[in-house]
């Protein structure tokens, strides 16, 4: 039997399918993410050989494009810490005093693996109970004792569980029960180094001083038996992990902008639901005369003149949003806004001529808007929802419902605005308070450390699919017209993820099910 032979067929021209991003977000039709799809590209290579490295401002790079929200139940010191540490970067809030937004930069800034940089002290006037309390409470023992009680001051002893066991009189101050004879490491130790005289003490503790004695942090042993690797860290020059801060654009948060600077940020974001403004402008205008090497966030806005001018004050990125963010209502109680998807897709398409990368903000439900996002040109996400519920989040978990949540507000929900929130929206005066944000909650979903690897992992699958193995590659595609885009009505949108079935269980990941996958 003849072999057949193989024919060769000229390849279809791209526009033999679908649109373009630009035939997509053709004038006069505003769609958000779900209202599109991309179609597949050619793949001829693994997921994991994609690489999701993007820049979050003009001269800032990082591994991974996400960015969490300066939102007071999504970014604090820890949430910054870690995401940094996956690849990312936090934005901390400004809804807190000056010395507390400083507070939280100086503990990503001082933060080191390993190290614990907020060790709970105690002074030599605390009792034995202090310390049985503390153990209730945190489940460890071993706390460091300074002069008064807190870290920064001097080092004077270390209570262990060896010191209080046989103790009869609860009440006994530290300073009587509290080891003396220290073995201390100096600030500027390397991890390796503090992990030798561990080994060599036999202690579980080893407290970290300054040329002064005094405490700056502390290292576990059991710490360092689980202490993982973080290839993907986001730091700058000088191996700090990176991260922003969020100020407003009022004339009394100068103070804040200088604070912050000093204490070492690396990118300013002026916090304000339009961006377009004199006050946005003006504020702009102070940072970049004052700090011209401190990259600027600025926003947020949804056309492409608002995006003219911030760029033409200098904007070192544009945060694009308004109205699609999951605690937001905007759009219904102000009659202003864009739907995200047309919104990102014109801001970035007129920024890119600029060199000036987008920052897609609001309304990201999961790995799949993440995707589309960095499809229609934007270079990082910034999430809220998604990042709100993990255990690096500000705030406790408590139950609802029998399922395992944390609380979620927005920064114009009237809890937040009594707070101090209303900065970002306008409001002049604290007497009437017109929201425009709701307070939730966001289910548990375990620790960052395992969640922004599976996010990534799944965008990595994502690229693939494309046929795009980089940001800078799927944004080539986006804007040649090689990359094709689909418009889905809604019954498209309902073919595209479950239905028909009787029941069904969501995929699950940590502690929660999935509910946007
Ligand atoms: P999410 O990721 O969909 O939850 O959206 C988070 C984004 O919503 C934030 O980064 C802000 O841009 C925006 N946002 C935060 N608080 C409010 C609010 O109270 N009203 C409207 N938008 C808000």
């Amino acid at each position: 039997m003849a072999v057949q032979k193989r024919k060769t067929i000229p390849e279809v021209p791209a526009e033999q399918d679908g649109l373009s991003g630009e035939e997509l977000f053709a004038r006069g039709k505003g769609l958000t993410y779900d209202d599109f799809i991309v179609l597949p590209g050619y793949i001829d290579f693994q997921a994991s050989e994609v690489d999701l490295e993007t820049r979050v401002t003009r001269n800032i790079k990082i591994k991974r494009p996400l960015v969490s929200s300066p939102m007071d139940t999504v970014t604090e010191w820890k949430m910054a810490v870690y995401l940094a540490l996956l690849g990312g970067i936090g934005i901390i809030h400004y809804n807190n005093t000056i010395e507390a937004q400083v507070e939280h930069v100086r503990k990503v800034k001082r933060f080191e693996n390993g190290f614990i940089i907020d060790p709970v002290v105690l002074s030599p006037r605390h009792t034995v109970s202090d310390v049985d309390r503390i153990k209730k409470e945190h489940g460890f023992s071993g706390i460091p004792i300074t002069e008064d009680g807190t870290l920064g001051s001097r080092l004077v002893g270390i209570v262990t569980n060896r010191d209080i066991d046989f103790e009869k009189d609860r009440s006994r101050p530290l300073a009587e029960v509290m080891t003396t004879d220290l073995i201390t490491a100096k600030q500027g130790v390397t991890l390796h180094e503090a992990n030798q005289i561990l080994k060599a003490s036999k202690k579980g503790k080893l407290p970290v001083v300054d040329d002064q004695f005094r405490l700056v942090a502390l290292l576990s042993r059991r710490d360092l038996l689980t202490n993982k690797d973080y290839p993907y860290a986001s730091k700058s020059a000088d191996k700090q992990l990176l991260v922003g801060a969020a100020v407003s654009t009022r004339q009394e948060d100068r103070e804040r902008i200088e604070a912050l600077v000093d204490a070492g940020v690396d990118i300013l974001l002026i916090d304000s639901a339009q961006g377009y403004s004199r006050y946005q402008i003006e504020t702009l205008r102070f940072i970049k005369e004052r700090y011209p090497d401190i990259d600027v966030i600025a926003g947020n806005v949804v056309t492409t003149e608002q995006c003219r001018a911030l760029i033409e004050e200098g904007a070192d990125a544009l945060r694009v949003g308004m109205g699609p963010g999951s605690i937001c209502i905007t759009q219904t109680m102000m009659a202003v806004g864009r739907p995200q998807a047309t919104a990102v897709y014109r801001c970035a398409k007129y920024a890119r001529q600029f060199d000036v990368p987008v920052i897609a903000d609001g309304g990201i439900q999961g790995i799949g808007h993440i995707a589309k996002a960095l499809a229609i040109g934007a270079s990082t996400v910034m999430a809220g929802y998604l990042l709100a519920g993990t255990a690096e989040a500000p705030g406790e978990y408590f139950y609802e419902n029998g399922v395992r949540v944390k609380r979620y507000r927005g920064m114009a929900s009237v809890e937040a605005m009594t707070a101090g929130g209303g900065k970002r929206y306008m409001s002049e005066d604290d007497q009437v308070i017109v929201p425009q944000g709701v307070t939730g909650t966001v289910p548990d979903r375990g620790s960052l450390v395992d969640y922004v690897p599976y996010l990534m992992k799944g965008l990595q699958q994502a690229f693939q699919d494309m046929g795009v193995r980089s940001i800078p590659e799927l944004h080539e595609a986006l804007y040649s017209g090689k990359l094709r885009f689909e418009q889905r009505t809604s019954a498209a949108q309902a073919e595209g993820t479950v239905h028909s079935l009787y029941s069904f269980k969501p995929p699950k990941l940590g502690r929660s099910p999935i509910d946007a996958f």
